[in-house]
Protein backbone atom coordinates (compact mmCIF):
# COMPACT_ATOMS: atom_id res chain seq x y z
CA UNK A 1 0.00 0.00 0.00
CA UNK A 2 2.88 2.58 0.42
CA UNK A 3 4.68 1.56 -2.26
CA UNK A 4 5.53 4.55 -4.58
CA UNK A 5 4.87 2.86 -8.41
CA UNK A 6 3.52 5.44 -10.62
CA UNK A 7 4.89 9.54 -9.75
CA UNK A 8 3.47 12.64 -11.50
CA UNK A 9 6.57 15.51 -11.84
CA UNK A 10 5.10 18.70 -12.31
CA UNK A 11 7.53 20.81 -14.19
CA UNK A 12 10.40 19.84 -16.78
CA UNK A 13 13.31 22.29 -15.84
CA UNK A 14 16.62 21.07 -14.24
CA UNK A 15 15.29 19.39 -11.30
CA UNK A 16 11.77 17.66 -12.36
CA UNK A 17 14.02 16.05 -15.56
CA UNK A 18 16.87 14.56 -13.11
CA UNK A 19 13.58 13.43 -10.51
CA UNK A 20 12.34 11.51 -14.02
CA UNK A 21 15.69 10.38 -14.52
CA UNK A 22 16.41 9.03 -11.09
CA UNK A 23 13.10 7.51 -10.07
CA UNK A 24 12.84 5.71 -13.97
CA UNK A 25 16.09 4.13 -12.93
CA UNK A 26 14.43 2.93 -9.53
CA UNK A 27 11.76 1.11 -12.00
CA UNK A 28 8.95 4.03 -10.77
CA UNK A 29 6.40 4.79 -13.23
CA UNK A 30 6.74 8.50 -14.79
CA UNK A 31 4.35 11.06 -15.92
CA UNK A 32 6.24 14.66 -16.60
CA UNK A 33 4.16 17.55 -17.26
CA UNK A 34 5.90 20.98 -18.46
CA UNK A 35 3.29 23.77 -18.77
CA UNK A 36 5.65 25.53 -21.93
CA UNK A 37 4.37 23.83 -25.02
CA UNK A 38 8.11 24.57 -26.86
CA UNK A 39 10.37 23.23 -24.26
CA UNK A 40 12.47 26.13 -24.49
CA UNK A 41 15.27 27.73 -21.80
CA UNK A 42 17.13 30.33 -22.14
CA UNK A 43 20.63 30.43 -23.90
CA UNK A 44 23.10 31.39 -21.75
CA UNK A 45 25.02 28.82 -19.23
CA UNK A 46 25.13 27.59 -15.50
CA UNK A 47 28.23 26.58 -13.52
CA UNK A 48 27.86 23.02 -11.94
CA UNK A 49 30.53 22.65 -9.07
CA UNK A 50 31.55 19.32 -7.52
CA UNK A 51 28.79 18.03 -5.88
CA UNK A 52 26.90 18.04 -9.03
CA UNK A 53 29.48 16.31 -11.08
CA UNK A 54 29.39 13.71 -8.74
CA UNK A 55 25.54 13.57 -8.70
CA UNK A 56 25.42 13.23 -12.52
CA UNK A 57 27.38 10.83 -12.41
CA UNK A 58 25.07 8.89 -9.69
CA UNK A 59 21.96 10.21 -12.30
CA UNK A 60 24.27 7.95 -15.32
CA UNK A 61 24.81 10.86 -17.48
CA UNK A 62 28.20 11.56 -16.53
CA UNK A 63 29.68 10.87 -20.15
CA UNK A 64 27.26 12.78 -22.83
CA UNK A 65 26.97 15.87 -19.43
CA UNK A 66 30.89 15.91 -19.86
CA UNK A 67 30.45 16.41 -24.04
CA UNK A 68 27.76 18.73 -23.34
CA UNK A 69 30.11 21.27 -21.89
CA UNK A 70 32.84 22.57 -20.75
CA UNK A 71 35.48 20.83 -17.84
CA UNK A 72 38.05 23.00 -15.81
CA UNK A 73 39.39 22.34 -12.34
CA UNK A 74 39.60 25.92 -10.65
CA UNK A 75 38.19 28.59 -9.44
CA UNK A 76 40.23 31.96 -9.57
CA UNK A 77 39.18 34.86 -7.71
CA UNK A 78 40.48 38.35 -9.59
CA UNK A 79 40.36 41.97 -8.02
CA UNK A 80 38.61 44.69 -10.50
CA UNK A 81 42.28 45.75 -11.97
CA UNK A 82 42.34 41.94 -13.15
CA UNK A 83 45.18 40.72 -10.89
CA UNK A 84 44.81 37.25 -9.57
CA UNK A 85 43.91 36.81 -5.22
CA UNK A 86 43.15 33.46 -4.77
CA UNK A 87 43.14 30.38 -6.91
CA UNK A 88 40.75 28.02 -5.58
CA UNK A 89 41.61 24.19 -6.74
CA UNK A 90 38.76 22.12 -7.83
CA UNK A 91 37.82 19.16 -5.99
CA UNK A 92 37.47 15.53 -7.86
CA UNK A 93 34.25 13.98 -6.49
CA UNK A 94 32.84 11.81 -8.93
CA UNK A 95 36.61 10.33 -8.55
CA UNK A 96 40.08 10.62 -10.13
CA UNK A 97 39.33 10.43 -13.89
CA UNK A 98 36.56 13.02 -13.86
CA UNK A 99 37.07 16.31 -13.61
CA UNK A 100 36.06 18.83 -10.42
CA UNK A 101 33.85 21.50 -12.23
CA UNK A 102 31.05 22.15 -15.71
CA UNK A 103 30.29 24.82 -17.48
CA UNK A 104 27.13 23.98 -19.39
CA UNK A 105 24.86 25.91 -21.65
CA UNK A 106 21.34 25.72 -20.43
CA UNK A 107 19.82 24.41 -23.65
CA UNK A 108 22.83 21.51 -23.96
CA UNK A 109 21.96 20.29 -20.22
CA UNK A 110 18.13 20.41 -21.06
CA UNK A 111 19.26 18.61 -24.27
CA UNK A 112 21.13 16.16 -22.30
CA UNK A 113 18.45 15.36 -19.32
CA UNK A 114 15.46 15.87 -21.20
CA UNK A 115 17.03 12.74 -23.59
CA UNK A 116 17.91 10.90 -21.08
CA UNK A 117 14.63 10.91 -19.12
CA UNK A 118 12.90 9.82 -22.75
CA UNK A 119 15.20 7.25 -22.86
CA UNK A 120 14.50 5.46 -19.61
CA UNK A 121 10.62 6.04 -20.24
CA UNK A 122 9.71 8.88 -19.36
CA UNK A 123 6.53 10.30 -20.10
CA UNK A 124 6.26 13.28 -21.06
CA UNK A 125 3.36 16.04 -21.97
CA UNK A 126 4.22 19.64 -22.65
CA UNK A 127 1.83 22.24 -22.98
CA UNK A 128 -0.09 20.88 -19.92
CA UNK A 129 -0.48 21.18 -16.27
CA UNK A 130 -2.08 20.59 -13.05
CA UNK A 131 -5.50 22.18 -13.50
CA UNK A 132 -7.21 20.22 -9.71
CA UNK A 133 -5.61 18.42 -7.24
CA UNK A 134 -7.35 16.08 -4.62
CA UNK A 135 -5.65 13.78 -2.11
CA UNK A 136 -6.38 11.05 0.29
CA UNK A 137 -4.58 8.75 2.18
CA UNK A 138 -3.60 6.08 -0.63
CA UNK A 139 -3.14 8.48 -3.68
CA UNK A 140 -3.76 11.56 -5.37
CA UNK A 141 -6.03 12.75 -7.92
CA UNK A 142 -5.36 14.99 -11.11
CA UNK A 143 -7.21 16.64 -13.22
CA UNK A 144 -4.59 18.17 -16.02
CA UNK A 145 -5.11 21.33 -18.17
CA UNK A 146 -6.07 19.03 -20.96
CA UNK A 147 -9.21 17.46 -19.40
CA UNK A 148 -7.15 14.24 -18.78
CA UNK A 149 -7.11 12.72 -15.48
CA UNK A 150 -4.98 10.40 -13.41
CA UNK A 151 -4.20 9.01 -10.10
CA UNK A 152 -0.75 8.89 -8.40
CA UNK A 153 1.46 7.33 -5.44
CA UNK A 154 3.12 10.55 -5.06
CA UNK A 155 3.10 14.19 -6.79
CA UNK A 156 6.45 16.17 -6.89
CA UNK A 157 6.52 20.05 -7.58
CA UNK A 158 9.40 20.88 -9.64
CA UNK A 159 7.56 23.96 -11.28
CA UNK A 160 10.18 26.71 -10.03
CA UNK A 161 9.91 29.52 -8.36
CA UNK A 162 6.48 30.55 -9.17
CA UNK A 163 4.86 26.89 -8.65
CA UNK A 164 1.59 26.60 -8.62
CA UNK A 165 1.79 23.04 -6.76
CA UNK A 166 3.00 25.21 -3.94
CA UNK A 167 0.20 27.63 -4.11
CA UNK A 168 -1.93 24.71 -4.21
CA UNK A 169 0.00 23.28 -0.16
CA UNK A 170 0.71 26.84 0.94
CA UNK A 171 -1.60 29.46 -0.46
CA UNK A 172 -0.40 32.57 -0.47
CA UNK A 173 1.98 31.78 2.31
CA UNK A 174 4.97 32.07 0.31
CA UNK A 175 6.05 34.52 -2.48
CA UNK A 176 8.79 35.40 -4.16
CA UNK A 177 11.05 38.58 -2.59
CA UNK A 178 13.09 40.97 -5.04
CA UNK A 179 16.54 41.33 -3.23
CA UNK A 180 17.71 44.68 -4.84
CA UNK A 181 20.09 43.04 -7.10
CA UNK A 182 19.89 41.75 -10.64
CA UNK A 183 22.06 39.96 -13.06
CA UNK A 184 23.74 40.22 -16.54
CA UNK A 185 24.99 37.91 -19.09
CA UNK A 186 26.19 37.76 -22.20
CA UNK A 187 28.25 35.01 -24.35
CA UNK A 188 31.37 35.44 -25.79
CA UNK A 189 33.64 32.98 -27.94
CA UNK A 190 35.87 31.62 -25.15
CA UNK A 191 39.10 33.29 -24.66
CA UNK A 192 41.75 31.17 -24.47
CA UNK A 193 42.86 32.09 -21.07
CA UNK A 194 39.06 30.96 -19.74
CA UNK A 195 39.91 27.79 -18.82
CA UNK A 196 38.34 28.14 -15.27
CA UNK A 197 35.71 29.87 -13.81
CA UNK A 198 37.08 33.54 -13.11
CA UNK A 199 35.31 35.75 -10.56
CA UNK A 200 36.61 40.19 -10.63
CA UNK A 201 35.15 40.44 -6.99
CA UNK A 202 35.35 44.37 -5.62
CA UNK A 203 33.27 46.71 -3.80
CA UNK A 204 32.69 48.92 -7.12
CA UNK A 205 31.49 46.00 -9.33
CA UNK A 206 31.95 42.50 -9.85
CA UNK A 207 31.79 40.08 -13.16
CA UNK A 208 32.23 36.63 -13.75
CA UNK A 209 33.49 34.42 -17.15
CA UNK A 210 32.62 30.85 -17.28
CA UNK A 211 33.74 28.21 -20.13
CA UNK A 212 30.80 26.83 -21.49
CA UNK A 213 32.52 25.09 -24.66
CA UNK A 214 36.11 24.84 -26.91
CA UNK A 215 34.27 27.84 -28.29
CA UNK A 216 32.15 29.79 -25.73
CA UNK A 217 31.89 30.93 -22.69
CA UNK A 218 29.79 33.77 -20.67
CA UNK A 219 30.16 36.69 -18.81
CA UNK A 220 27.80 37.37 -15.83
CA UNK A 221 27.47 40.22 -13.87
CA UNK A 222 25.32 41.40 -10.58
CA UNK A 223 24.13 44.95 -10.57
CA UNK A 224 22.33 46.29 -7.45
CA UNK A 225 19.07 48.12 -8.83
CA UNK A 226 17.10 48.96 -5.77
CA UNK A 227 13.80 50.07 -7.47
CA UNK A 228 13.80 46.86 -9.34
CA UNK A 229 13.93 49.01 -12.84
CA UNK A 230 12.22 48.26 -16.10
CA UNK A 231 15.01 47.80 -18.17
CA UNK A 232 14.57 49.39 -22.09
CA UNK A 233 15.10 45.79 -24.33
CA UNK A 234 17.31 48.56 -26.70
CA UNK A 235 19.45 49.94 -24.11
CA UNK A 236 20.50 46.49 -22.41
CA UNK A 237 23.78 46.39 -24.01
CA UNK A 238 24.94 50.20 -23.02
CA UNK A 239 23.32 49.10 -19.55
CA UNK A 240 25.35 46.04 -19.05
CA UNK A 241 28.63 48.33 -20.31
CA UNK A 242 27.86 50.36 -17.73
CA UNK A 243 27.20 48.12 -14.84
CA UNK A 244 30.85 46.56 -15.45
CA UNK A 245 32.88 49.78 -16.52
CA UNK A 246 35.07 49.43 -13.19
CA UNK A 247 36.17 46.55 -14.34
CA UNK A 248 39.53 45.69 -15.81
CA UNK A 249 41.59 42.66 -17.28
CA UNK A 250 39.85 40.40 -19.68
CA UNK A 251 36.35 42.29 -18.61
CA UNK A 252 37.21 44.96 -19.58
CA UNK A 253 39.29 44.07 -22.45
CA UNK A 254 35.28 42.45 -24.04
CA UNK A 255 33.37 45.09 -22.62
CA UNK A 256 33.18 46.84 -25.64
CA UNK A 257 31.94 43.73 -27.89
CA UNK A 258 28.91 43.78 -25.73
CA UNK A 259 26.31 45.66 -28.22
CA UNK A 260 23.61 43.22 -29.34
CA UNK A 261 20.91 44.26 -27.17
CA UNK A 262 19.09 40.72 -27.82
CA UNK A 263 21.64 38.87 -26.42
CA UNK A 264 21.71 40.49 -23.11
CA UNK A 265 19.77 37.92 -20.94
CA UNK A 266 19.07 40.42 -17.80
CA UNK A 267 17.42 39.06 -14.73
CA UNK A 268 16.49 40.56 -11.10
CA UNK A 269 16.74 38.50 -8.54
CA UNK A 270 13.90 36.84 -6.40
CA UNK A 271 13.90 34.56 -4.01
CA UNK A 272 11.53 32.24 -1.64
CA UNK A 273 12.72 29.60 0.99
CA UNK A 274 9.53 27.24 2.55
CA UNK A 275 10.67 26.90 5.88
CA UNK A 276 8.86 24.06 6.86
CA UNK A 277 7.93 20.34 5.65
CA UNK A 278 7.80 20.46 2.01
CA UNK A 279 5.24 18.35 1.72
CA UNK A 280 1.57 17.79 2.74
CA UNK A 281 0.04 14.13 2.47
CA UNK A 282 1.31 13.09 -1.13
CA UNK A 283 2.40 16.01 -2.36
CA UNK A 284 6.11 17.74 -2.34
CA UNK A 285 7.90 20.18 -3.25
CA UNK A 286 11.74 19.81 -4.73
CA UNK A 287 13.84 22.87 -6.36
CA UNK A 288 13.18 26.24 -6.86
CA UNK A 289 9.75 25.81 -6.24
CA UNK A 290 10.71 25.07 -2.22
CA UNK A 291 14.06 26.76 -1.98
CA UNK A 292 14.88 29.61 -4.84
CA UNK A 293 17.62 32.05 -3.85
CA UNK A 294 20.90 33.70 -5.80
CA UNK A 295 23.07 32.80 -8.15
CA UNK A 296 25.72 33.69 -5.41
CA UNK A 297 27.53 30.55 -4.95
CA UNK A 298 26.03 28.83 -8.27
CA UNK A 299 24.00 26.10 -6.49
CA UNK A 300 21.01 26.70 -7.33
CA UNK A 301 20.41 23.89 -9.82
CA UNK A 302 22.42 21.78 -7.79
CA UNK A 303 20.54 21.99 -4.54
CA UNK A 304 17.24 20.84 -7.33
CA UNK A 305 19.41 18.05 -8.74
CA UNK A 306 20.70 16.60 -5.72
CA UNK A 307 16.94 16.73 -4.47
CA UNK A 308 15.91 14.95 -7.03
CA UNK A 309 18.14 12.29 -6.10
CA UNK A 310 17.82 11.80 -2.59
CA UNK A 311 13.80 11.70 -3.43
CA UNK A 312 14.39 8.75 -5.47
CA UNK A 313 16.79 6.92 -2.76
CA UNK A 314 13.98 7.72 -0.05
CA UNK A 315 10.37 6.59 -1.86
CA UNK A 316 12.33 2.89 -1.95
CA UNK A 317 10.73 0.37 0.41
CA UNK A 318 7.46 0.23 2.55
CA UNK A 319 7.63 2.39 5.15
CA UNK A 320 4.61 5.03 4.88
CA UNK A 321 5.14 8.09 2.81
CA UNK A 322 4.74 10.68 5.47
CA UNK A 323 8.13 8.67 6.70
CA UNK A 324 9.82 8.45 3.03
CA UNK A 325 9.71 12.33 2.61
CA UNK A 326 10.39 12.75 6.62
CA UNK A 327 13.48 11.31 5.48
CA UNK A 328 13.86 13.35 2.48
CA UNK A 329 13.18 16.58 4.37
CA UNK A 330 15.81 15.46 7.04
CA UNK A 331 18.65 15.12 4.69
CA UNK A 332 17.50 18.23 2.45
CA UNK A 333 16.55 20.77 4.40
CA UNK A 334 19.36 22.29 6.54
CA UNK A 335 21.91 21.82 3.10
CA UNK A 336 19.35 23.92 0.85
CA UNK A 337 18.43 26.74 3.64
CA UNK A 338 22.42 26.87 4.09
CA UNK A 339 23.08 27.52 0.35
CA UNK A 340 20.29 30.03 0.44
CA UNK A 341 21.02 31.76 3.58
CA UNK A 342 24.92 32.52 2.42
CA UNK A 343 23.66 32.94 -1.24
CA UNK A 344 21.30 36.15 -0.11
CA UNK A 345 24.18 37.24 3.05
CA UNK A 346 26.93 37.59 -0.15
CA UNK A 347 24.12 39.63 -2.26
CA UNK A 348 23.77 41.90 0.98
CA UNK A 349 27.39 42.02 1.39
CA UNK A 350 27.74 43.66 -2.33
CA UNK A 351 24.88 45.80 -1.97
CA UNK A 352 26.78 47.36 1.19
CA UNK A 353 29.82 47.90 -0.35
CA UNK A 354 31.22 45.68 2.81
CA UNK A 355 34.93 45.91 2.80
CA UNK A 356 35.75 43.40 5.09
CA UNK A 357 33.43 40.55 3.28
CA UNK A 358 35.34 37.57 2.96
CA UNK A 359 33.54 35.81 -0.21
CA UNK A 360 36.72 33.69 -0.68
CA UNK A 361 36.21 32.19 2.91
CA UNK A 362 32.28 31.71 2.06
CA UNK A 363 33.00 29.82 -1.47
CA UNK A 364 35.78 27.48 0.56
CA UNK A 365 32.99 27.01 3.62
CA UNK A 366 30.43 26.37 0.73
CA UNK A 367 32.55 23.69 -1.07
CA UNK A 368 33.37 22.13 2.19
CA UNK A 369 29.69 21.62 2.77
CA UNK A 370 28.85 20.48 -0.81
CA UNK A 371 31.52 18.02 -0.82
CA UNK A 372 29.92 15.92 2.38
CA UNK A 373 27.71 13.00 0.58
CA UNK A 374 24.00 13.91 0.33
C1 LIG B 1 20.59 34.58 -13.04
C2 LIG B 1 20.68 33.19 -12.50
C3 LIG B 1 21.86 32.47 -12.60
C4 LIG B 1 21.94 31.19 -12.06
N1 LIG B 1 23.12 30.51 -12.16
C5 LIG B 1 23.21 29.28 -11.59
C6 LIG B 1 24.44 28.56 -11.64
O1 LIG B 1 25.42 29.02 -12.23
N2 LIG B 1 24.48 27.32 -11.05
C7 LIG B 1 23.41 26.78 -10.41
O2 LIG B 1 23.50 25.65 -9.89
N3 LIG B 1 22.23 27.44 -10.36
C8 LIG B 1 22.10 28.67 -10.92
N4 LIG B 1 20.91 29.34 -10.87
C9 LIG B 1 19.75 28.71 -10.23
C10 LIG B 1 19.07 27.69 -11.14
O3 LIG B 1 18.78 28.27 -12.40
C11 LIG B 1 17.78 27.23 -10.49
O4 LIG B 1 17.99 26.91 -9.14
C12 LIG B 1 17.27 25.97 -11.22
O5 LIG B 1 16.94 26.29 -12.55
C13 LIG B 1 16.06 25.41 -10.49
O6 LIG B 1 15.55 24.33 -11.22
P1 LIG B 1 14.04 23.90 -11.06
O7 LIG B 1 13.86 22.72 -11.95
O8 LIG B 1 13.70 23.77 -9.62
O9 LIG B 1 13.19 25.14 -11.57
P2 LIG B 1 13.13 25.79 -13.03
O10 LIG B 1 14.43 25.71 -13.70
O11 LIG B 1 12.50 27.12 -12.85
O12 LIG B 1 12.13 24.85 -13.84
C14 LIG B 1 10.75 24.86 -13.60
C15 LIG B 1 10.05 24.27 -14.81
O13 LIG B 1 8.66 24.14 -14.51
C16 LIG B 1 7.90 24.68 -15.57
N5 LIG B 1 6.63 25.14 -14.98
C17 LIG B 1 6.40 26.33 -14.35
N6 LIG B 1 5.13 26.35 -13.90
C18 LIG B 1 4.56 25.16 -14.27
C19 LIG B 1 3.29 24.60 -14.10
N7 LIG B 1 2.31 25.23 -13.43
N8 LIG B 1 3.06 23.36 -14.60
C20 LIG B 1 4.02 22.69 -15.26
N9 LIG B 1 5.25 23.19 -15.46
C21 LIG B 1 5.52 24.40 -14.96
C22 LIG B 1 8.76 25.78 -16.15
O14 LIG B 1 8.36 26.09 -17.48
C23 LIG B 1 10.14 25.14 -16.07
O15 LIG B 1 10.41 24.33 -17.19
C24 LIG B 1 20.81 30.62 -11.41
C25 LIG B 1 19.62 31.32 -11.31
C26 LIG B 1 19.55 32.61 -11.84
C27 LIG B 1 18.25 33.37 -11.71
Amino acid sequence: MHEVKKVLIVGGGIGGLCAAIALRREGVQVDLVELKSEWTVYGVGIIQQSNVVREMARLGVLDTYLKAGYAFEDVCIYNLQGNQLARIPGQRLAGPDYPANMGVSRLALHQVLSESAMDLGAHIRLGTTVERLEQDAAGVDIEFTDGSKGRYDLVVGADGIYSKIRQMLFGDQYTPRFTGQAVWRYNFPRHPSIDHLASYQGVDGNAGLVPLGENLMYMFSTSHEPDNPWMDPNKLAELMRDRIKNIGGLVGELRDQITDNSQVVYKPMEVLFVNEPWFHGRVILIGDAAHATTPHLGQGAGMAIEDAIVLSDEVRGADSIEIKLGRFMQRRFDRCKYIAEQSVLAGEKEMAHDHAFDRVGMVKEMLKLTAQPI
